[in-house]
């Protein structure tokens, strides 16, 4: 298969004739090229998502809803059509794709139509003369996504961008491009007009382009935090306005009363869920103390137990590969780090190569006991299924070392003490908190980062602020006074 660019509510084929592959990182085989946007895609592009937005911002909200909600229909139609291109592309277990990045993806998109005909400006009165204000989109926004959620991270950027009646170009991860362009033709097929959503492919080099064209008014950013640093300061050229997702070292902290199983459960799940790779990942594990060897018990048990790695479309498989193998040898870096600053193995800690899918890029589920606040699996985001279990003996102290980082995207606490919950969790520096629960993200919920895990919000009614500016009216009734 060779998948083009999709530009114009079409495929668009380059001039170059350049291509790069995308492999499977179940099989590590290559399983299509894509075509590269050269500089007669990339003038196309613009020139399309100019038009697009002429056409778009101009509709009734009301239509735009309808036409988003036609595009949420087909998406939950295609379901498995479209999971299926998520597990090969990404190498996640079709369990989770089948239910999740579809399903979250189309959640979103039908939450912001739903908000489109809400959105409105005011007025008031001045004595005769008044003034009233409008929200009006901002322009041609630029959405460039990381590899983990590449379809749902479409959605949610187009979502609030296109219900607010912006025009959007989206560069995804070039590890992963096919959900964007599936999305771009359902968006198509849906009604919505050529132009309002092209997909560009590329590395890089084609995101940052887009971060520095002066006829891009919005950036919407998901990716490493040194990334993000690039593309907020390429933006400032032009003074784009910029939403960024990043990473993140969350803290999982479970206090002695915490449910046990549930909390090892939410251990599990804010680590081994999509192979770790998810940016809120709870890698920093807190256990007091009273409860750490009962607690470290159960968890290991259970991971050595029910954690079932193999073939990501053999539906019982609930752990899948790692993105490449250049993000495997990273992550099995990590864990030799680890070892050397005097981290314990507790499980797993090798590469896999299980009967199923023996040259994919897995790594095994792994946990490390005995960690100490300064080693490297503790300070930096590994993006892989990397376990850390701190103990901690008092709140006050658990709370600083918790927020000893600089990143700030998520925390997760257990405990059945209703006041000491929210205590804690009001004092933890970060944007998206979890209570007895660990990784739910419904789009009515806000997320993104505090601290240099991220800037804006994505989901919840507070995006459309980011995607509309405001323009103020002043109408004059009464006589211009004037001296001259
Ligand atoms: P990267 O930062 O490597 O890449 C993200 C995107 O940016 C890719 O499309 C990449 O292109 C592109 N890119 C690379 N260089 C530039 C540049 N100079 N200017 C503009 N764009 C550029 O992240 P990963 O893809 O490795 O994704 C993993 C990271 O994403 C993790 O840190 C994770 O925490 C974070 N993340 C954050 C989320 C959040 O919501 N906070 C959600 C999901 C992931 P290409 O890859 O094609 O070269």
């Amino acid at each position: 298969m060779l998948l083009k660019n999709f530009v114009d509510g079409q495929a668009l084929s380059n001039t170059s004739g350049k291509t790069f592959p995308v492999i499977n990182p179940a099989t590590g085989q290559v399983i299509y090229q894509v075509e590269v946007a050269d500089d007669s895609v990339k003038q196309a592009a613009i020139d399309s998502a100019r038009r697009g937005f002429k056409i778009w911002s101009t509709k009734s909200s009301m239509e735009r809803s309808r036409i988003l909600l036609k595009a949420v229909e087909l998406l939950r139609q295609r379901n498995d059509e479209l999971a299926k291109i998520e597990v090969l592309d990404t190498g996640k277990p079709w369990q989770e794709a089948s239910v999740v990045d579809v399903v979250t993806g189309a959640d979103a998109i039908e939450f912001f139509a739903g908000l489109a005909p809400s959105i409105e400006g005011d007025q008031q009165d001045l004595g005769g003369d008044f003034y009233y204000t409008r929200r009006e989109p901002v322009g041609i926004c630029a959405g460039i996504g990381a590899w983990n959620y590449p379809l749902q991270i479409a959605c949610w950027k187009s979502a609030p961008a296109l219900a607010c009646g912006n025009s959007m170009i989206f560069k995804a991860s070039e590890e992963t491009p096919h959900g964007a362009v599936k999305l771009a033709q359902i968006f198509s097929e849906a009604g919505v007009p050529a132009g309002v959503f092209n997909v560009i492919h590329g590395d890089g080099e084609l995101g940052e382009w887009l971060t520095r064209h002066h006829d891009i008014a919005k950036v919407s950013f998901t990716g490493e935090v040194d990334t993000g640093r690039k593309v907020m300061a390429a933006a400032a050229g032009t003074l784009k306005q910029v939403t960024m997702e990043l990473g993140g070292k969350s803290p999982l902290i479970i206090f002695a009363d915490a449910d046990l199983d549930e909390a090892v459960s939410a251990a599990m799940l804010a680590n081994f869920y999509t192979q770790g790779e998810i940016c809120t990942n709870g890698t920093r594990v807190f256990v007091h103390d009273d409860i750490r060897q009962e607690f470290l018990q159960r968890l290991i048990t259970r991971t050595k137990k029910n954690i079932v790695v193999g073939d990501p479309l053999n539906p019982n498989t609930n752990f899948g590969a790692l993105i490449s193998a250049k993000h495997q040898q990273l992550v099995l870096g990590y864990i030799e780090t680890a070892k050397q600053q005097g981290a314990t193995l507790a499980c797993g800690g090798s590469a896999l190569k299980p009967q199923s899918a023996e040259n994919g890029y897995f790594v095994e589920p792994t946990i490390f006991t005995d960690c100490h606040d300064d080693m490297d699996i503790i300070r930096e985001e590994i993006f892989g299924p990397v376990m850390s279990v701190l103990s901690f003996t008092d709140e006050a102290e658990v709370i600083r070392r918790a927020n000893d980082t600089h990143f700030g995207l998520a925390a997760g606490i257990f405990t059945l003490d209703i006041r000491r919950a929210h205590r804690v969790i009001h004092q933890l520096q970060a944007g998206i908190c979890w209570i007895n629960a660990y990784g739910n993200s419904p789009a009515q919920m806000p997320v993104g980062g505090y601290k240099m895990s991220g800037i804006g919000r994505e989901n919840g009614a507070e995006t459309l602020l980011q995607y509309t500016q405001i323009k103020s009216v002043y109408v004059g009734l009464n006589k211009i006074e004037s001296p001259y």
